[in-house]
């Protein structure tokens, strides 16, 4: 684990309101470890990673995140569900509540940057009720060199108290736990949960405002790597659709897995300095990088360990979304700093629970701007016997509640960024094949990483007739072979062995991507509509 310098600094929280018993600010990810373990908030697991609990929450509660409705923020945010308002004066008390809560109690206090792009980079102050929260601070945030900690002066200011519970008729929030974006203060206040994406997908949603509206700069939830040949590839895609797993690609430097920023200067660049990898079902044999950055340093959420330290990570009895974060150092492969050229490659990522979408396709610019508005995945229903049935799952930008503006704000600006760059899009289904959730199985990891390399490597041809076939349903572009899979896995009609069931699940489909493009039509050019599937049932 890499040691970062002890620091002498002290500094005080009374700007802040709090007037804590015990500062400790800036611990080493060793101390932080060390005070977790004795005050068994924690347990070592037998890779040295520190396994812990996030207690009532195991992921983030869109419902309970709220932007404060003021001047800065009124006419610019996308009001709605995903971004629910909240008044400034309620902040303004529940703050207050929240640091007397945090008074005469020990707090672990991190200054970190957001941004790898120095031009970009936001300095942010993360106030952690508990220390295995500021060692994912630690990890999923750049870490400063010792002489840029000398002057820090912080932009935002994270306040993170788990143990805080909310009262919902006094505090205006919706129940105990919130996460509350105050862009005129600079705060993201959150409390009640200690699930740590709160912490990283809080920041996240303050520059996916930030950036666009005042820096010209694209915010995208995607994963970034570059080849040897110096081109850069991103990743899009909803949660657990591939996003960190290819992007940790063994042949190609790791920029980030999750949160980059496509600038005006053609340059991409990562949010974090870290991972958040899921390790449901995690192996070494099929993802070694992962699994073997789970050691000193890395924080396991929520898995279960037997008495010797040894994980169980088909185990999903306390949440399905099982984690670890790790810094980026502990991936070998990386690109340093984190920063790429205009991508060359983007792929749309999707687990098409339907089993319908070819495994990979070409777009066109207006098919790309269908399909990232769209923003589809699908998610299996229940667990009960016998229900098989794949709920379609629309999320605009393909990160919907992390987007404080209309989704056609990012939208344009991709198109137009795209279309300077002469950047190609793919389509990826990492879901099924061979019929629907329940009858087919999941694509091979295998052959998804041999199509992302023919892709990247031009093997799969110029868009010509001989070469590519389009799909009579999506319209998208499949490639006819492809390096490394086998022929009959590109057609996913092929692979259900039944035209008539297979076309009955495609229209299905497809008729859940017009009802849910409806709420954008008035936007989208008839280019941009047109760039939808081709038929629907009818
Ligand atoms: P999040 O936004 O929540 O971080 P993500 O997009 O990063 O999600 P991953 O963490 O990469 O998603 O999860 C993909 C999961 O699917 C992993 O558990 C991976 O092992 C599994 N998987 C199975 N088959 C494939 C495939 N063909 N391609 C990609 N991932 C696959
Ligand atoms: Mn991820």
């Amino acid at each position: 684990m890499p040691s970062s310098a002890s620091i002498t600094k002290t500094i005080s929280l009374t700007p802040y309101g709090i007037n804590p018993g015990t500062v400790h600010y800036q611990l080493s990810p060793e101390e932080l470890h060390r005070i977790t373990l004795e005050k068994k908030m924690g347990r070592e697991a037998d890779s040295g990673a520190l396994a812990i609990e996030t207690g009532e929450f195991t992921g983030r509660s869109p419902m309970d995140r709220f932007i404060v409705k003021d001047s800065v923020t009124e006419e610019r945010i996308w009001w709605g569900s995903v971004n629910i308002p909240f008044e400034p004066e309620a902040f303004d008390k529940l703050y207050d509540k929240v640091t007397a809560y945090l008074g005469g109690k020990e707090v672990f206090v991190r200054d970190c940057f957001a941004c790898a792009d120095p031009q970009y980079r936001m300095p942010i102050r993360a106030i952690n009720e508990y220390p295995w929260s500021n060692l994912f601070v630690y990890n999923m945030f750049i870490r400063p060199e010792q002489d840029q900690l000398e002057d820090f002066t912080p932009e935002w200011t994270v306040v993170n108290a788990p143990g805080f519970m909310a009262d919902p008729e006094v505090d205006g929030t919706r129940q105990h736990n919130f996460a509350i974006l105050n862009f005129t203060r600079k705060i993201a206040l959150i409390g009640g949960t200690g699930y740590t994406g709160e912490i990283k997908k809080g920041i996240f949603s303050a520059l996916n405002f930030i950036l666009p509206t005042f820096k010209n700069t694209l915010p995208m939830h995607c994963s970034a790597n570059v080849g040897d040949n110096g081109e850069t590839a991103i990743f899009f895609g909803l949660s657990g659709t591939g996003k960190t797993t290819l992007s940790t690609d063994p042949t190609r430097k790791l920029i980030g897995d999750d949160e980059h920023g496509w600038t005006a200067q053609d340059r991409i660049f990562n949010f974090e300095g870290g991972c958040y990898a899921k390790v449901i079902n995690l192996s070494e044999e099929k993802e070694p990088e992962i699994y073997r950055a789970i050691k000193k340093g890395a924080i396991l959420e929520n898995i279960v360990m037997d008495d010797q330290g040894k994980v169980d990570f088909a185990d999903t009895s306390i949440t399905q979304n099982t984690r670890v974060s790790y810094p980026l150092t502990h991936i070998e492969n990386r690109q340093v700093p984190s920063i790429g050229g205009n991508p060359k490659h983007i792929f749309f990522l999707t687990a098409d629970a339907f089993g319908v979408i070819p495994p990979i396709s070409r777009l066109t610019p207006a098919q790309a701007a269908y399909h990232f508005i769209s923003g589809y995945t699908a998610k299996v229903a229940g667990t009960e016997a016998g229900v098989n049935e794949p709920v379609p799952s629309f999320s605009a930008c393909f990160g919907a509640p992390f987007m404080p503006l209309h989704p056609t704000a990012y939208a344009e600006m991709l198109s137009r960024k795209m279309k300077e760059a002469g950047t190609n899009v793919w389509l990826i289904n990492t879901g099924w094949t061979g019929g629907p959730y329940g009858v087919g199985t999941r694509m091979k990891l295998e052959y998804t990483r041999a199509m992302i390399h023919a892709a990247l490597s031009g093997e799969l041809g110029l868009y010509s007739y001989d070469t590519y076939h389009i799909h009579s349903v999506f319209g998208v572009a499949q490639p006819r072979e492809c390096p490394g899979v086998p022929t009959s896995v590109l057609s996913p009609r092929a692979t259900w062995n039944d035209d008539e069931a297979y076309y009955t699940m495609a229209f299905k489909l497809t008729n859940a991507f017009r009802e849910n493009f409806k709420k954008f039509e008035q936007y989208a050019s008839e280019e941009i509509r047109r760039g939808g599937p081709q038929r629907y049932a009818f």
